[in-house]
């Protein structure tokens, strides 16, 4: 099959993914092949390619966002079918078994597994999976539509939920890229005012059209204190924005798996007054499915841009320099 594969961490400038010949892979015990139509394309991408998460495993090919169809089922599996539409996210495994899987949070394992860092994603024809990690996909929601939900979709849907919104509240997004825009459409189902801060002309002017009720290019523009706001560019000194700009009793949540350095907060400008500090990671099956579920009813629709499997560097590469509106996916077979 053909695939991207990293064999060496390196800025996504050098194009560091290769186009490869690989064995198609054999599904073990509980794992389902897909045979895959497309995965979308996400910061985390990045993030492993540049080598800002510890390294693990290479060579490696990337992706973790990935639609397609289960084409070989291997011993152990239930409740799925041959030819069934699935898709996989970030989390691909997880023990099942600590305080944590335990108590609905297995999304904080410590022997969680990830797509496209610890076993092999969804830039390439085939990919394996646990089978009761595979999310079904309903006939309503077509391929491109369903890849960003995987990762973009999902970390702002649990954002969203551990940001304390509600009905008429002030949300600000700061970024707005592939998740941001989707978490736009979620906050307006909630019936959020949304407000979004983002330096990229063609994001702001995206954010515009979707409806955001305020815009600019620095939270100090701001017309306004927030009650929730949300950090979605992965950029530590944006919390002290944030914070000054944020209603006491507000929550300030970080949606990023990485940040460059927090700067120090002043106790009583920036933290008292019951202000929230939060962060996301990763996410539950239980949000999958609540997401997609929410998806399917409402109509939500990512703005795609796509390229084919060769172009994955180039694709990502865009991404980087934030001349994507919305989110990139890769489409191995239409
Ligand atoms: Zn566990
Ligand atoms: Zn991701």
């Amino acid at each position: 099959m053909k695939a991207m594969v990293l064999r060496e961490i390196g800025s996504i400038d050098d194009s560091p993914l290769k186009l490869e010949d690989m064995p198609i892979p054999e599904p073990g015990p509980q794992q389902v092949r897909i045979k895959i139509r497309c995965c979308a394309i996400c910061r985390t991408d990045l993030h492993v390619i540049e080598g800002d998460l510890p390294e693990y495993k290479l060579p490696m090919v990337p992706g973790h966002q990935i639609i397609g169809t289960i084409d070989k089922i291997g011993r152990g599996c239930g409740h799925v079918r041959k030819g069934q539409r699935v898709g996989v996210a970030w989390l691909r495994s997880t023990c099942g078994k600590c305080e944590y899987c335990l108590s609905g949070k297995e999304n904080l394992c410590e022997s969680a597994m990830f797509t496209g860092y610890h076993k092999e994603g969804g830039f390439a024809e085939y990919a394996l999976v646990r089978y009761d990690f595979a999310y079904p996909i309903p006939k309503k929601i077509d391929d491109v539509t369903a890849a960003p939900m995987l990762c973009s979709g999902l970390i702002g849907y649990r954002a969203l939920e551990r940001a304390n919104v509600f009905s008429g509240c002030r949300l600000l997004l700061i970024g707005f890229g592939s998740s941001a825009h989707l978490v736009m459409q979620l906050a307006k189902n909630r019936f959020c005012e949304v407000f979004v801060v983002t330096r990229s002309e063609g994001h702001q002017e995206l954010a515009r059209e979707m409806g955001a009720v305020w815009v600019g290019s620095s939270c100090d523009e701001l017309p306004d204190l927030m009650d929730s706001v949300i950090i979605f560019a992965p950029v530590g000194e944006l919390y002290r924005d944030a914070l000054n700009h944020l209603k006491r009793g507000g929550t300030v949540i970080s949606a990023g798996i990485h940040m460059s350095p927090v700067p120090q907060f002043d106790y009583q400008d920036h933290m008292f007054y019951e202000r929230d500090i939060r962060t996301v990671t990763c996410n539950t099956r239980d949000d999958g499915k609540k997401l997609i579920k929410e998806a399917a009813k409402t109509g939500l629709t990512p703005q795609v841009t796509t390229y084919p499997l060769e172009e994955t560097n180039q694709a990502l590469q865009d991404l980087k320099h934030d001349r994507i509106n919305g989110t990139g996916v890769i489409v191995i077979r239409e």
